[in-house]
């Protein structure tokens, strides 16, 4: 499952600064086809490009075309996108809905997620030749993003699942019960020794500290730093500052 027969179809967009913040949403999501129908005439390119960065290839790579039929003509499945409630639009869904059937179709041949003019959005007729009508939940005054970002929220859900992000995991080890027993035994000496408490409230205030600690999971390096810190605390409660 790969992204790479997603286009992102723009039609008739109208100003260059949307069409390079397209260009580097796209790369940041991991696509890099994009087709453009009928751009305008007045379109400042300058700002395409700056608004690219490290997207330039994208927005160089871009095909144009005539028009919307021809643009997606070889594509086994079309999602539209509209901000506005109306015709055609009852059945729209929210970005996150259309990956598991967009990614199966791209197994198959190129899809298509088309996003509409700024000013205008996609016509009726555009959007019957779309399978399916994608809308972002937005507040109700004001409904319509702007296309790069609406690009970008789309993209995002979809290389969430199908891209080849890898989340971060921790690299230390669950600390076990022993080394944990280990660490509140020491804060125990520690919180005795400098007055903290006395030894009859000792267990009641240990078990606070064992329900902070509980809050998270520590790992095997949480609960070194927190034997480590109590040790300092107690020689320095002992010896003074060690500066
Ligand atoms: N008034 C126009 C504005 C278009 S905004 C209209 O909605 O008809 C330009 C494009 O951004 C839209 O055609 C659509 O592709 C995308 N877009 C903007 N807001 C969106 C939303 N809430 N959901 C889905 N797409 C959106």
């Amino acid at each position: 499952m790969g992204l790479e027969q997603i286009r992102i179809v723009l039609v008739e967009p109208l100003y260059g600064g949307n069409l390079g913040s397209v260009c580097r949403a796209m790369a940041n999501m991991g696509l890099a086809e994009l087709r453009v129908v009928n751009p305008s005439t007045d379109m400042n390119l300058e700002d395409a490009r700056k608004m690219s960065c490290h997207a330039r290839h994208v927005l160089e790579g871009r095909r144009l075309y005539e028009d919307f039929s021809s643009a997606i003509a070889d594509c086994v499945f079309v999602v539209g996108t509209s901000g506005l409630e109306g015709l055609y639009r009852q059945h729209a869904v929210p970005p996150r809905a259309v990956v598991p059937e967009l990614l199966r179709f791209s197994d198959a041949g190129p899809v298509a997620y088309v996003f509409g003019r700024e000013d205008n959005g996609l016509t009726n007729e555009e959007l019957a030749m779309c399978h399916r009508i994608v809308q972002i939940p937005s507040h109700a005054a004001t409904p319509s993003l702007n296309l790069a970002q609406a690009v970008l929220l789309c993209c995002y859900e979809v290389f969430v699942v199908g891209g080849d992000y890898e989340p971060p995991v921790e690299k230390s080890p669950f600390a076990d019960s022993a080394s944990r027993e280990r660490m509140f035994s020491i804060w125990n000496d520690l919180l005795l020794d400098i007055g903290f408490m006395k030894e009859d409230k000792a267990d009641h205030m240990m078990q606070g500290i064992r329900r902070v600690m509980a809050r998270g999971a520590l790992t095997r390096d949480d609960v070194q730093i927190m034997m480590g810190v109590a040790r300092q605390m107690q020689w320095a409660a002992k010896h003074g500052d060690p500066t």
